[in-house]
């Protein structure tokens, strides 16, 4: 392919009249304008990063690469980011590139290959610095949620790797490590004759190796021996059968491979620990690629030269242009087909890209380009120049989507069309239907407890209507771009940006509980009330916020409600502030009487609560009690429910080391009979009386059992 070389080759700082008075047409202000602050520092961090692996990899001396497969300051970096992020995923990693590299080197490799194994070995869980930790560190199989998440991570990982300009062979050894081994496709390889699967298969059979023997969340470790078996067992599908008996033999000759390795030595790079900052930095562009990832069907990144430094997966897929091919070369929008939607030509200075840099803004524009094979694509094409602290243009990025409606052809993917049906028209994050189901899908798993915890946050503009009244419809219409931009940027873990109605926003955070999600609501107005926004200089806005975290038994209803709740006390104790409810403060704050009263026998626990909730929610409800505290039902009516919690057995009030008490709980429900017979959403009184359900002596500690089962009870129901 000719790149024609139509950059403009002259300096191109910005002429700064730009900056004094911004040109403003009607056109643009609907434009919504990519970057915050954050987002710029994590383009030009990319940026840099990718610069300086260039350099040194050019440079080409043994002291600044790693066999030219890697620049070894990039290395460090990433190594150090792992160290900071995820210390044990460290020595993992660098555990399985000892083992892979000594079964290598067994097998006779040497040479370069034998370095690409290796970085492949220390580099193949770097997705891990995006994966929350409760997820990581989940004491149980991964839900499909969170395995797709993880892929994700992975995907973003290796977008990581190329714009740091790792080795191809290095990121295809891992991409194939993790997909399963498949004998059926052993033949069709070995025409090929090549190695990069045999590098592939042995990091699968050194990743297995040392995950089995390190002790998981879930499982202890297991010895050399029961590795071995699993290996054995696994050898021909799971594992290389050839790269199993390899190990068998290495470890019967040299004894077993990670034995040797004091853990010290593993920690973390022969240069020492990196700066945090650095790592924070890494982390920063980790998170801007996995939004980047999420919203766009691809990216690039052009420096001031015009050359193309980093060209992401999606980019090769929707183009079908690899980054082998495009990177180093010269951005030509002739060469990528940008043409006008109606087929006709752009001249090049009409391009976003030039249009960003003649303006200094972020230029949009629906439009074609022509993939490899001369195929025409439908993108929406968002441009950003990119400026450095001292405001000298340094690189645009090229964001795209596809627009091209051929699901009928396939190339586009479901995910891609339900994005498009799914989306706020004006502000392009999630509608208000998207919200509410995906909600339903977090609330349905959280009830059913595949889910562990989820937190929502509602976010509503201070004053909305002053701001349409004061500056126009137009600036308003700006102001909510802006605002749901932010939110969108703002946010790193995976959480979704949707527009409840008007100027109200949602943020659903998935694996958040209330004191991280009020956290995060707390940045999101500082740096809300710390922006320029709607495009007027002179204009800050201010948002409320509430906060609430789904509780047992929650519907969407009930946690929006919750939210909605603390987002009119963020308003009415005078606006720019967050509040959260729980269930239990919306209780407390509305009946303080109802704490449970201290009873004149010590040995005997009663309180009463009121709770609104519809009638055939409370067997629902109570079923989700009895269930989570495995509780024994004695009686079952609709006035009353006896049941028994803890271990009922004789031994168990004889362990003089039992400290839970077995607690008999006895349930008046007042109203609900009458409120099934009306079919009405009844208020119905809870009477609570606890017993210990054999003789106990400490007092003391029964009356802390039976006041955590009542706070534990009210949970359960959506009181108002
Ligand atoms: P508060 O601090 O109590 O929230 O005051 P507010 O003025 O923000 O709230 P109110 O609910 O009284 O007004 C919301 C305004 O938002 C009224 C409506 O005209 C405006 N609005 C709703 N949707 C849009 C929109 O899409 N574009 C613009 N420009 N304005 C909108
Ligand atoms: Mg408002
Ligand atoms: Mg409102």
């Amino acid at each position: 392919m000719s790149v024609v070389a139509d950059f403009p080759t002259n300096e191109i700082t910005p002429a700064p009249a730009w900056r004094t008075s911004p040109p403003r047409s009607n056109a643009e202000i609907r434009v919504p304008r990519m970057h915050s602050s954050e987002s710029s520092r994590a383009l030009l961090g990319l940026l840099r990063l990718s610069q300086t692996a260039a350099s040194e990899l050019n440079d080409g001396t043994a002291d600044a690469t790693f066999a030219g497969v890697i620049s070894k300051s990039v290395l460090r970096s990433l190594l150090g980011t792992l160290h900071h992020r995820h210390y044990l995923t460290l020595r993992h990693s660098r555990r399985v590139a000892l083992v892979a590299f000594g079964l290598a080197n067994h097998l006779g490799w040497d040479g370069r290959q034998l370095r690409v194994l290796e970085v492949a070995g220390l580099l193949h869980d770097i997705g891990k610095i995006g994966v929350p930790d409760t997820v990581l560190e989940k004491p149980a199989r991964l839900s499909p949620d969170e395995l797709e998440l993880i892929t994700l991570h992975n995907n973003v990982g290796f977008d990581l790797l190329q714009a740091c300009r790792v080795d191809r062979q290095v990121q295809d050894v891992i991409s194939q490590s993790q997909q399963s081994y498949c004998p059926d496709l052993e033949s069709r390889d070995q025409t090929l004759g090549n190695e990069l699967n045999m590098g592939a298969r042995i990091l699968a059979v050194a990743d297995a190796y040392d995950s089995l023997a390190t002790e998981q969340p879930h499982r202890r470790a297991k010895s050399h021996q029961e590795i071995m078996e699993v290996l054995t067992e696994g050898s021909g599908t799971q594992f290389d059968a050839n790269v199993v008996s390899a190990l068998a033999r290495w470890v019967q000759q040299d004894g077993p491979p990670l034995a040797s390795a004091a853990d010290d030595d593993l920690v973390p790079t022969s240069n020492g620990p990196i700066e945090v900052s650095e790592a924070d930095s890494i982390g920063l562009i980790f998170s801007y690629l996995h939004t980047v990832e999420r919203l766009y069907d691809g990216f690039h990144l052009v420096d001031t030269d015009g050359r193309i430094l980093i060209w992401n997966r999606r980019a090769e897929r929707l183009l079908g242009r690899s980054a082998e091919h495009m990177l180093g070369q010269r951005w030509s929008g002739d060469a990528l087909g940008y043409r006008h939607l109606n087929e006709s030509p752009m001249p090049t200075a009409e391009m976003p890209m030039l249009r960003a840099i003649s303006t200094g803004k972020t230029s949009l524009m629906s439009m074609l380009a022509r993939n490899a094979n001369g195929q025409s694509v439908q993108i929406e094409l968002q441009a950003v120049p990119l400026f450095d602290e001292q405001g000298k243009l340094q690189g645009v990025a090229e964001f795209y989507r596809n627009l091209t409606d051929d699901s009928g052809r396939q190339s586009r993917s479901f995910r891609d069309l339900k994005l498009a049906a799914t989306r706020d028209a004006l502000t392009n994050v999630a509608n208000r239907r998207e919200l509410e189901n995906q909600m339903n899908a977090m609330v349905t798993e959280f009830n059913d407890r595949s889910r562990e915890k989820f937190s929502v946050i509602f976010a509503d503009a201070d004053h909305f209507k002053r701001v349409n009244d004061t500056f126009g419809h137009g600036v308003g219409d700006q102001v909510l771009i802006d605002f749901a931009r932010l939110l969108t940027q703002e946010t790193y873990s995976g959480e979704l940006v949707g527009r409840y109605g008007g100027e109200e926003f949602v943020v659903l955070c998935p694996d958040t509980n209330l004191e991280e999600a009020f956290r995060r609501a707390e940045r999101l107005r500082t740096t809300l009330r710390k922006s320029k926004i709607g495009g007027i200089d002179r204009l800050r806005v201010t948002a409320s916020f509430g906060v609430a975290q789904a509780e047992p038994g929650d519907t969407v209803d009930s946690l929006l409600r919750r939210a909605d709740k603390a987002l009119y006390k963020a308003k009415a104790e005078g606006r720019d502030r967050t509040c959260s409810f729980t269930t239990v403060d919306l209780l407390n704050a509305d009946k303080p009487e109802s704490k449970p009263a201290p009873s004149a026998n010590p040995f005997l626990c009663e309180t009463r609560f009121t709770a609104i909730v519809a009638s055939d929610m409370v067997s629902y409800k109570l079923g989700g009690f009895v269930n989570d505290h495995k509780a024994k039902l004695k009686t079952v009516t609709t006035e009353r429910v006896v049941m028994l919690i803890g271990d009922t057995g004789l031994l168990a009030s004889m362990n003089p080391f039992n400290r839970e008490f077995a607690l008999e709980l006895d349930l008046a429900l007042d109203g609900l009979a009458d409120a099934i017979a009306k079919r009405g959403v009844p208020r119905i009184q809870f009477g609570v009386t606890i017993r210990p359900h054999r003789r106990v002596r400490n007092s003391a500690e029964f009356q802390k059992q039976a006041n955590r089962l009542i706070t534990d009870l009210k949970r359960y129901f959506v009181a108002e």
